[in-house]
């Protein structure tokens, strides 16, 4: 009898993959059911290998119980993107796996990968009647010249704000749907998807899948089959679709392609984009990365003729870019954050019946809870982090771990009755507009207002069908929405940015101000935007304020070129938690000793991470940069390997964030 050998990736963070065997022949990508330990786990079959070494060392290879589907989990080109992702991102094969197979398939149940019985004609029409405007002539030239792409062609569709880049996205897939292919539109947010959604369903009649988080599971494997088994063509979804198989995928867009929240920052870290771009070149199809905003990443690989450039420079409507203005809050009143002078301005657009935009960064009523007789301050026990006071809940809660804590009536180290609420957040911004506009309706949007499936298409609704309101939010404000009847903008703490240790703090500070001003005024030439800060010199602000995003980012490039930051050299964070400070240290001084006389490498720490307690545990990290990104993924490899066999590493939890978003 015949005795095949496999190995599969196991739904487990280990970063190995285990052998298997069998007597039948299984193809590679099929689920099969395993015993582990005790239990009974789901597999990947990852490839047949002919002389395992473990037969060698006499070790036992324990029997496949059964295989689960007749077809494979996914296609090569998946498959693929896969096994590079986990090597890119030095994260265990079977969590990588395991984090793009729908939840419903990851456990043992009576599910399988089998086409559905369709509830739908899967056939895919287009709605000529939506059609009711011509195109720009940007845009007729950039629908041209990305329809001509074939293979692996990656290009930049930088679109400024207001330029029609949907409409663009809408007739690309026309012409791939016509041809019999599918598409996958990426978003960086959940609440985008709605906008986008009735886009694609005015234009086109038939199913469009529509795929994220907030769905229930069964939702989502419902969407994953039909679009793995051809019944739906066109993909609507957040990072988690970034690997769904589509049959006959012919084109990726990723609108808003510089978007942080492509990038997952806990358990597999990994940037849907750079995995979304992997795709594509697998699959040999185009990709479009569309953004008014683009990252310098992608800046690069376009200087380097790696990645196509079109522009759509018009507005659709013709009108003008919002005029920026900073405004110096040094020797001003603030109320609630809002200075005086802000005030009045907000006060003349209501009158005129239009509507204001206030963005801040901060929810809750006000980021600090202190006793004003002796000093202390709320925080949380178990972060490094103070308590946010939350007014319309009556909690101090921890925006790290989300407790909430109950609101000291007396102070636990005086006892003092008395407390100071410093700093704004969204509710007290909220309230103090709401005392001065007593008849304006104030429309919040931030977390604690959407959080419930469909608020966020209410408000939105509400927005649309008001005459003059104040909207006041967070980033979510800040992204892809129109709104019409918005002819000011006021950035409330862009000081953050710019003094912010963040290594791309000045990149996110220019693409956040130009995209707030992008939601503004589209009937209206003489919108504005407001910037209150208290460095009203500052050389970068005063150059964003002109409004030319490339031209600022260029000199960003310049600069990082110079001074050998991203993207021109790759940063590696190896971070670790416990629940003892001196674990981690005696940890990454270890792997400090390792790294510290490499030529290629540069290492700095071990350094407390800047949120340094998160959830009862303490966070340090290594600093680790390069400019060879092969070398450097060598190194970590035998790090790895080295991590294994120390008895330190048992005493702690350790991570690779490859190209982080942050040193939080
Ligand atoms: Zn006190
Ligand atoms: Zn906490």
């Amino acid at each position: 009898m015949n005795i095949f050998y496999y190995e599969i990736a196991v739904s487990l963070p280990l970063r190995q993959c285990f052998t298997y065997k069998s007597v039948i022949k299984i193809k590679k990508g099929l689920r099969v059911s395993v015993p582990f330990g005790k239990r009974k786990v789901i597999g990947v079959v990852i490839k047949k290998i002919n002389n395992p070494e473990i037969l060698n060392k006499n070790g036992v290879i324990k029997s496949i119980i059964s295989v689960l589907d007749e077809y494979s989990i996914f296609d090569s080109s998946i498959f693929n993107t896969i096994l590079w992702a986990s090597d890119y991102y030095h994260h265990p094969i079977g969590e990588v796996f395991h984090s793009f197979i729908p939840t419903e398939l990851r456990k043992i149940n009576d599910k399988c990968i089998a086409p559905l019985e369709l509830d739908t004609n899967p056939d895919i029409l287009v709605n000529e009647d939506d059609k009711r405007f011509n195109l720009t002539k940007d845009q007729d030239k950039a629908v041209k010249k990305l329809s001509n792409a074939t293979g692996f062609n990656p290009s930049l569709l930088y679109g400024v704000t207001g330029s029609g880049k949907t409409e663009v996205y809408l007739q690309l897939t026309e012409k791939f749907i016509k041809e019999g292919k599918s598409v996958l539109i990426l978003v960086p947010e959940i609440n985008l998807t709605p906008q986008l959604l009735f886009r694609f369903e005015s234009r086109f009649k038939g199913e469009i899948g529509l795929y994220h988080s907030k769905q229930t599971p069964l939702k989502r494997l419902k969407i994953w089959l039909k679009a793995k088994f051809g019944d739906i063509r066109i993909v609507i979804g957040t990072r988690s679709s970034v690997l769904m198989p589509i049959k006959n995928i012919g084109l990726i867009i990723i609108d808003e392609e510089h978007d942080q929240s492509f990038r997952q920052s806990e358990g597999f870290k990994f940037s849907a984009r750079d995995v979304a771009i992997k795709r594509a070149q697998e699959e040999k199809i185009p990709i479009i990365l569309g953004s008014a905003t683009p990252s310098l990443q992608t800046l690069r690989l376009v200087k380097e003729n790696k990645f196509n450039q079109v522009d759509i420079l018009s507005r659709v409507d013709g009108r003008k870019p919002p005029k920026l203005i900073v405004m110096d809050i040094n020797n001003t009143p603030l109320i609630g954050g809002v200075a005086i002078e802000t005030l009045s301005a907000i006060e003349s657009v209501i009158k005129k019946g239009e509507q204001v935009l206030i963005f801040i960064n901060r929810r809750g009523f006000a980021p600090l809870y202190q006793c004003g007789s002796c000093g202390w301050v709320a925080d949380c026990n178990s972060c490094d982090s103070n308590l946010v006071y939350h007014h319309s809940r009556q909690r101090l809660i921890c925006h790290r771990c989300e407790s909430a804590y109950a609101v000291n009536k007396s102070c636990p180290v005086c006892e003092s009755e008395d407390f100071y609420l410093h700093g704004s957040g969204t509710e007290r911004v909220e309230e103090v507009l709401q005392s001065s506009f007593s008849k304006t309706p104030i429309i919040r949007v931030d977390h604690d207002t959407t959080k419930k499936v469909g608020s966020i298409q209410a408000i939105i609704e509400k927005i649309h069908s008001s005459d003059s309101a104040i909207l006041v939010g967070t980033q979510m404000l800040a992204k892809g929405h129109d709104f019409p009847k918005v002819t000011l903008s006021v950035i409330l703490n862009a000081d953050n940015g710019l003094v912010s240790p963040e290594i791309n703090a000045l990149e996110k500070l220019s693409q956040l101000l130009i995209q707030v001003s992008g939601r503004a005024g589209r009937n209206n030439n003489l919108a504005k935007v407001i910037i209150q800060t208290r460095y009203p010199e500052d050389i970068n602000l005063n150059k964003i304020k002109t409004g030319d995003y490339m031209n600022f980012a260029n000199q960003c490039l310049t600069t990082n070129a110079k001074l050998n930051l991203p993207p021109f050299s790759t940063i590696c964070l190896l971070r670790c938690s416990s629940p003892t400070q001196i674990s981690n240290n005696i940890f990454l001084e270890r792997a400090l000793s390792i790294l510290s006389n490499r030529k290629e490498i540069n290492v700095i720490g071990p350094l407390p991470s800047l949120i340094s307690k998160s959830k009862g545990s303490y966070r340090h990290h290594l600093f680790i940069q390069t400019s060879s990104k092969p070398y450097l993924n060598k190194v970590l490899k035998y790090l790895t390997n080295e991590f294994q066999k120390w008895p330190e590493t048992k005493k702690i939890k350790w991570s690779f964030d490859i190209d982080p978003m942050n040193i939080n």
